[in-house]
């Protein structure tokens, strides 16, 4: 894939692409998309927060798990997965997280999401 071809495409092909990126499962639950899991794409950085609607901010979830991490911070929310039992994939979410601070390094804008970016890296650095 081409960094920068990411950006502008319709949102329908970045669920695909994050889907073919990130496994056909849920980053946070982990349940496998069939039937009834239906793939959402949940931005990293919430668009509240300034996170662009980028493929490199977006992971595949279920529609559970992206409607009730709400406005949480990444790793706010993935420690109540854990909390939960179950097994979010972290290294998806670092890799999108470390991709994305890269694109906006690169394309410019998104200077709200900017501290978060590198906030919540630096949480998920500590903890490794
Ligand atoms: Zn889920």
């Amino acid at each position: 894939m081409s960094g920068t071809g990411a950006a502008g495409r319709p949102r329908t092909e970045r669920l695909r692409l994050a889907v073919e990126r990130d496994g056909a499962r849920c980053v946070w639950c982990g349940r496998a998309f069939t039937g009834l899991v239906v793939p959402t794409r949940e931005h990293l950085v919430p668009r509240a927060k300034g996170g662009p609607s980028w493929l490199e901010n977006e992971v595949p979830a279920c529609g559970r798990c992206n409607g009730e991490r709400g406005h949480r911070g990444v790793v706010d929310w993935l420690e109540e997965c854990e909390r939960r039992g179950w097994s979010p994939d972290v290294a998806a979410v670092e890799r999108a997280l470390a991709s994305l601070e890269t694109a906006i390094a690169l394309r410019g804008g998104a200077r709200r999401a900017r501290g978060y970016v590198a906030a919540q890296r630096r949480r998920l650095a500590r903890r490794a």
